[in-house]
């Protein structure tokens, strides 16, 4: 381990195609130095501010330019799958398929590296998972036209409705596209509660069936005026 900024001193050297001398930082807060180093043509990483104890440690990261995430119908809005991608290069590595451009891939939970050649087997992969992804939309989407479950429109399907169809649709479509649950509860007066998606509406117990379906209407229809209002 070289704790010095000596080897990186004498790493300063004329650069090769595809590479420029940038200044990095070495050594522990309190006692570090700057010198120049190779650092090939793609690396966009600043390595004064992100300085490195030992030399051995200094590797090059592309910008991320591939980048791909997915919320849930559970989870509206959030990043709950993702992966990104970017090349990368240690010039330290032993191994020479580390040592020259490969492709970083993190799904944020572990980094893969892969060489240009298992990339392009990646993205063939990747490729025919899309089209089986295509295919299952597609058998979702005929399931629920002839069942007629709830409208097929994308993640957030109450974003689609106008009041109008608050007030006219059937119930029991309103409360499967706001993802409504009834509870039965000790309530002075019905209550619709959470986010579409996830809601509770809250009645007391002794409410016959087509009262609750009026106030299930009523209440959807005050989300909708203080949440949406004359958007839609
Ligand atoms: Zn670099």
């Amino acid at each position: 381990m070289q704790d010095t900024v000596a080897p990186a001193a004498q790493q300063v050297i004329e650069a090769k195609p595809g590479w420029h001398l940038a200044p990095a930082r070495f050594g522990k807060p309190g006692s570090q130095a700057d010198a120049l180093v190779p650092c090939p043509d793609f690396c966009d990483e600043n390595h004064v501010q992100d300085w490195t104890q030992h030399v051995v440690d200094l590797d090059h990261w592309g910008p991320t330019n591939a980048d791909w995430d997915a919320d849930s119908i559970l989870n509206p809005g959030a990043r709950l799958l993702a992966l990104s991608a970017r090349l990368y290069l240690d010039p330290n590595s032993s191994d020479p398929r580390m040592s020259g451009a490969s492709v970083r891939v993190d799904d944020e939970t572990v980094d893969a590296f892969w060489t240009p050649e298992m990339t392009e087997q990646a993205a063939d992969g990747l490729i025919a998972f899309a089209a089986q992804l295509r295919h299952l939309a597609r058998q979702a989407r005929a399931f629920n036209e002839r069942t007629g479950q709830a409208a097929d429109t994308g993640a957030r399907p109450w974003q689609s409705l106008t009041r109008n169809d608050l007030v006219s649709r059937p119930i029991p479509f309103l409360l499967k596209v706001f993802g409504v649950g009834v509870v039965e509860a000790d309530v002075e007066s019905v209550a619709l509660r959470g986010e579409p998606g996830s809601m509770e509406l809250h009645v007391l117990p002794d409410v016959p069936q087509c009262l609750r379906e009026d106030l299930a209407r009523r209440a959807l229809l005050a989300w909708f005026d203080a949440r949406v209002g004359g958007d839609v």
